[in-house]
């Protein structure tokens, strides 16, 4: 006899594979497909068939690019793949503080540490800051990991309507009553389930008339916002007025971890005091090696980012013109608003179909009701490949008659 069989943990569980099942029997499931092979980032091999490839965080299509390849291949060359240990004891190599240098060098930083992913980075990061007897003040839409980080901390978290500088500013005023409580004030620079970007002047100045920090997630902004594609201080020309820059090594740059930078005094706390740092392993070789070089990449190669300033204007009006309700989006993430969880499943299962990858973002995700194909672009793409994506993506629009 199974001793779990009608506990509350085993109904959890069963009603997840329950509603995993169902999607699979009903050819709607769409997650964990595994890529058999990339094709030069805009096309990826599943199930023997080569698709476009919408769903992908690679905005500036550095996955793959030969010379972050061949630094990863010389980093295990000189350094195995592992680093035997925590950062503090025995595991630092020079290519950590090589990265973390050339992360503060970019983000216009003194200084910069690094954990083993973005993930980590915000849980460790916010719980450091602040705890009990703290607040932490956090956009509605932000990253989950956030939202974990903050709740990890203990301190009184309030969260304010999504991208409404007057929300915040209540929760501040709420927060200042109490002499004396640190304040922290955290947002994404660019929304990753909505593409929209956060109101960045009114935020920074919001924070400076309550003299509370601000930590902003740049896991959707580095390589897509800015001239140079050095992220939101850059883009709206504010440089210096983030307390701490936080970012992923995930996405644009084509490899694995998270990073802060920020003043000098600060990053020498978080070495000796976030958990995550103390009791984590660091970032292999080959990750910090590769990391490293892309962001001499996104300099080295400026047509990059126009590239996908180009993509990403003619993918969202091509998608508007067509008559989809892309939200609020002015970035490379482009939902496509369905309205119904089955909306979003069954518009992306005729794009899939027809070897379009793109994913649904469906409850709890997002509020239910505004369940969404999500597509990105990337510096990748050519036009007549978006073109073509876009006119599948209309056709199994009017297929479910969700444009006319
Ligand atoms: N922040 C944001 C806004 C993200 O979108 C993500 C990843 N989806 C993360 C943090 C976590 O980053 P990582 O994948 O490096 O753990």
């Amino acid at each position: 006899m199974d001793q779990h069989a009608s506990d509350a943990i085993q109904l959890r569980i069963d009603a997840m594979c329950d509603r995993v099942e169902k999607l699979k029997e009903q050819d709607l499931y769409f997650y964990n497909q595994p890529v058999r092979e990339l094709r030069g980032g805009a096309r990826v091999l599943v199930d023997g068939r080569e698709m476009g490839m919408y769903a992908s965080y690679s905005y500036l299509g550095l996955v793959g690019h030969p010379r972050i390849n061949q630094a990863a291949k010389d980093a295990i060359d000189r350094f195995g793949t592992g680093t035997h240990g925590v950062r503090t004891l025995a595991g630092s190599l020079i290519l950590h503080r090589e990265l973390e240098e050339k992360i503060a060098e970019f983000k216009g930083a003194e200084d910069a540490i690094t954990y083993s992913s973005g993930y980590v980075t915000n849980l460790t990061v916010i719980s450091t800051m602040v705890g009990r007897g703290d607040y932490v003040i956090s956009d509605k839409l932000n990253h989950a990991s956030i939202v974990d980080g903050c709740l990890m901390s203990g301190a009184r978290f309030l969260r304010f309507r999504h991208n409404d500088t007057e929300s915040l500013e209540q929760r501040l005023q709420q927060a200042d009553a109490e002499q004396g409580s640190a304040k922290l004030v955290v947002a994404d620079s660019v929304f990753s389930m909505d593409g929209d970007i956060i109101d960045f002047p009114n935020l920074v100045a919001i924070c400076r008339k309550y003299n509370a920090w601000l930590m902003v997630d740049e896991a959707h902004s580095v390589g897509v916002l800015g001239k140079t594609g050095r992220g939101i201080e850059e883009h709206f020309g504010m440089p210096g007025t983030i307390d701490l820059k936080m970012g992923t090594l995930s996405k644009t740059i084509p490899s694995v971890g998270g990073y802060v930078a920020g003043k000098r005094e600060l990053i020498q706390y978080l070495r000796h005091a976030s958990r995550a740092y103390i009791f984590s392993a660091a970032i292999p070789p080959a990750q910090a090696a590769a990391a490293k070089v892309a962001f001499d990449v996104i300099l080295d190669e400026p047509w990059r980012v126009e590239k996908l300033n180009a993509n990403t204007e003619q993918f969202i009006n091509g998608l508007k013109g067509r008559g989809f309700d892309t939200m609020n989006t002015q970035t490379a993430i482009v939902p496509v608003l369905c309205g119904s969880d089955e909306r979003a499943f069954e518009l992306t299962g005729i794009a899939q179909h027809k070897n379009i990858f793109v994913l649904p973002v469906v409850s709890p995700a997002v509020p239910p009701g505004l369940a969404r194909l999500r597509a990105t672009v990337t510096a990748a793409h050519e036009p007549d490949e978006i073109e073509h994506a876009m006119n599948i993506i209309e056709e199994a629009g009017k297929k479910i008659g969700l444009i006319a």
